[in-house]
C-alpha cells in the first residue's frame, strides 16, 4: 500500500483584535510544492494550510486553518489517518493572552500586548508518532547545523529540512534557496541554490526512504 502524506503549510495568524493579528512572511510555496509532488506520485496527499494566495494542488485535499490551535486540530485528527507528516507550515511561536473583541483605539501614548507561548505540533506529532515518520523544518538566522540537530533530537523528528535566512537569499516565496537536510541517523546534506519544487521532490524521496512501512510493503 501507498503512504499517505501529511503536509502543513504556510503562517498562521493569532488575533489580537477584530482587524489585526500576528503573523509572518511565509507564501506556503515549500508545503504546496511538496503536497503536489506527493500526489503526482499517486500517494494520498493531505494539505493543512494556513492563508496563503495559493491554489490547492491537482489531487490534494486541502483543510484551511487560520490560527495555530485550527492547525493543531486538523493535524491531530489527519494524523491518525497519516504515515508522514511534513510539517512545513511556519508556525506561529506567540499568541495574544487575550482577544479583544472591539478594535482596540490608538491615543493612549503606548501599550503592550502579551504574549504566550503557541503548542508546538511538531513536538507532540514527534512524541507519539509511533512508526510513522515526522519530518521538520527549521528557519534559522544563526547557528544552522546546531539549532537544527538540536530540532531533531529534541522534538524526536525522522528528518529536518533547514534553511538559513540571510541577506542576498529569499527564504520566502518561490525562489531557489539553499537548504541542509539532517536525517535521524545524523547524516547531513546541502542543497545550494535549487527551487522549492526540486527540493520538494528531494524532501519526500528522503522521507518516504525513512518510512519504515513503505519500506517493507
Ligand atoms: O522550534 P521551531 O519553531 O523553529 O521549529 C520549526 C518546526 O516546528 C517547523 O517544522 C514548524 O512547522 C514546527 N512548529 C510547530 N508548532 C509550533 C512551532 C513550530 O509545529 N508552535
Amino acid at each position: 500500500m501507498k503512504p499517505s502524506v501529511l503536509v502543513t503549510a504556510g503562517p498562521t495568524r493569532e488575533k489580537i483584535d477584530p482587524v489585526r493579528f500576528i503573523s509572518n512572511y511565509s507564501t506556503g510555496t515549500f508545503g504546496y510544492a511538496i503536497a503536489a509532488e506527493a500526489a503526482r506520485r499517486g500517494l494520498s496527499a493531505t494539505l493543512i494550510s494556513g492563508p496563503t494566495n495559493l491554489e490547492a494542488p491537482k489531487g490534494v485535499k486541502i483543510i484551511r486553518v487560520e490560527t495555530v490551535d485550527e492547525m493543531k486540530q486538523a493535524v491531530e485528527k489527519e494524523f491518525k489517518k497519516s504515515d508522514m507528516l511534513i510539517m512545513a507550515a511556519a508556525v506561529s511561536d506567540w499568541k495574544a493572552r487575550n482577544f479583544s473583541g472591539t478594535k482596540i483605539k490608538r491615543g493612549a501614548g503606548k501599550m503592550s500586548i502579551e504574549l504566550v507561548e503557541n503548542p508546538d505540533i511538531l513536538a507532540w506529532a514527534g512524541r507519539i508518532k509511533g512508526r510513522r515518520t515526522v519530518v521538520g523544518f527549521a528557519l534559522e538566522t544563526e547557528s544552522l547545523e546546531k539549532n537544527a540537530r538540536k530540532k531533531l533530537k529534541q522534538k524526536n523528528l525522522d528528518l529536518i529540512v533547514a534553511n538559513r535566512l540571510a541577506k542576498g537569499r529569499e527564504a520566502f516565496g518561490d525562489n531557489a534557496t539553499d537548504v541542509m537536510i539532517i536525517d535521524r541517523y545524523g547524516k547531513k546534506t546541502v542543497f545550494i541554490n535549487k527551487t522549492k519544487r526540486k527540493l520538494a521532490k528531494i524532501i519526500l524521496d528522503r522521507a518516504l526512504e525513512l518510512n519504515i512501512g513503505y519500506k517493507t510493503c
